[in-house]
């Protein structure tokens, strides 16, 4: 199904998108979450975690606990509209 949007999408416009990540340490088995925001200005991305330019979140997360590298990282506030559960 083709439809056209009648309301021109300003390619320009800036905004920013607050997303929650889930890291959980696979070595010491530590779970935390983190708030970060993707502020989107044209074709690029900053990230902030608490108001701070920061790494995206799947950049080198090392855990605080035990300082592993071993960390997997999930996006749990956005991003969830495959609706794939287990
Ligand atoms: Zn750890």
């Amino acid at each position: 199904m083709t439809s056209r949007l009648a309301v021109p999408v300003p390619r320009t416009q800036n905004h920013v998108v607050e997303g929650k990540w889930r890291s959980h340490c696979l070595c010491c088995m530590r779970v935390w979450e983190d708030l970060y925001e993707a502020r989107y200005c044209g074709d690029a991305v900053a990230w902030q975690l608490g108001g701070m330019p920061a790494q995206p979140p799947w950049v080198d997360p090392a855990c605080p606990g035990c300082g592993s590298l071993g960390v997997k990282v999930l996006s749990v506030g956005l991003a969830v509209r495959h609706g794939a559960t287990r």
